[in-house]
């Protein structure tokens, strides 16, 4: 297969660590395939919306696969767009999961006027990035509002605001047919200077007004901010990507390092594997109808008699006799 299709081995559904020591960069690509074609194959969202999706799953899989604990990180936008809802679940170490709900009004609308982009699909509202691990005092939420920016840009005033982090992503969604059906790819690139003196980062990108809440940015005496010399280098590398490097799967991760840093030098990391994988269980979902009140309960059997339950992640359908979700219940309680 490998041979017919010219695919590299080991490219698809990973993440490649690197970094660029010469411009203080860190970095991540990310490059899914067999994942996020299973996920979005299974949705079957209308195109505009799958492109979207593929977006999201890129930049929480880059996210997440950053984490070094054993926890979730989770990505969700809630807003007045055609997606007026998306989550993108990522569990330590490696798998994730996605699902968006459809304003079908506003997404008819948006094709006939071919307001498609990522912006305005998700229109005005917030996205929330969360890092769970598993207790209420290890879970941290940033909020970035959504203002028809498209997430690469929410993601970097993500990093400026909650992380003071100079972040550049670049996201790619497209199809390549291969076996006479087009699978869907995802691909991302993120880069985040990390230099060791705190003047050199002030000096980035941080403008007035970006400051969080209750923090004050020292003002330079350049209206507009003087950029750090790597750091625009690094930048300026990263938003030259272009959407089918990102998606080519002949393009190794390491040959578009190579194209973008071979001046500067790249050093790669071990790659991370991840793969899609749903959470749900029978167990879990037993456990949530049993959290329902008896009359919401109730409500939910249908004309044949089962309480039935469809995973809004991956589609799966569990079917309960109603004695036997409430027999785990004590009479009382
Ligand atoms: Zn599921």
């Amino acid at each position: 297969m490998a041979a017919e299709t010219g695919a590299v081995a080991g490219l698809d559904d990973a993440v490649l660590p690197f970094a660029v020591p010469d411009l203080d960069v860190r970095g991540r690509v990310v490059r899914l395939g067999p994942s996020i074609d299973a996920i979005l194959e299974r949705h079957a969202y209308p195109v505009p919306v799958s492109r979207v999706v593929g977006e999201a799953c890129a930049l929480a899989v880059m996210l997440g696969t950053a984490l070094k604990f054993e926890g979730r990180f989770q990505l969700q936008t809630k807003s007045d767009g055609a997606i007026s809802m998306m989550v993108v679940d990522f569990t330590a170490p490696d798998t994730y999961r996605a699902v968006a709900q459809i304003d079908q009004a506003k997404l008819v609308e948006a094709m006939a006027l071919d307001k498609l982009s990522t912006g305005d699909l998700l229109g005005e509202g917030h996205l929330a990035m969360t890092i769970d691990q598993g207790s209420a005092t290890t879970r941290y939420q940033g909020i970035v509002p959504l203002t028809r920016q498209g997430l690469e840009e929410a993601a970097h005033q993500y990093f400026r605001q909650s992380e003071q982090i100079p972040t550049r992503v670049r996201l790619a969604v497209g199809t390549v047919t291969t076996g006479g059906r087009a699978h869907w790819r995802a691909g991302g690139i993120l880069v985040q200077f990390m230099p060791h003196s705190p003047e050199r980062l002030r000096a980035a990108d941080i403008h007035p007004g970006d400051a969080p809440e209750g923090h004050e940015i020292l003002a330079s005496n350049d209206p507009d901010g003087i950029e750090d010399d790597a750091w625009t280098e690094a930048r300026s590398l990263v938003e030259t990507v272009e959407d089918h490097e990102l998606l080519d799967p002949t393009l190794e991760s390491e040959r578009l390092l190579y194209r973008l840093f071979h001046e500067r030098g790249a050093r790669v990391f071990e790659a991370v594997p991840v793969h899609e994988a749903c959470r749900c269980s029978r167990e879990r979902v037993l456990a949530m109808l049993r959290g329902f009140s008896p009359e919401d309960r109730r409500a939910m059997v249908a004309d044949d008699g089962t309480l039935g339950v469809t995973c809004e992640f991956c589609s799966r359908r569990y079917t309960f006799d109603p004695a036997e979700v409430e027999e785990g219940l004590s009479p009382g309680l």
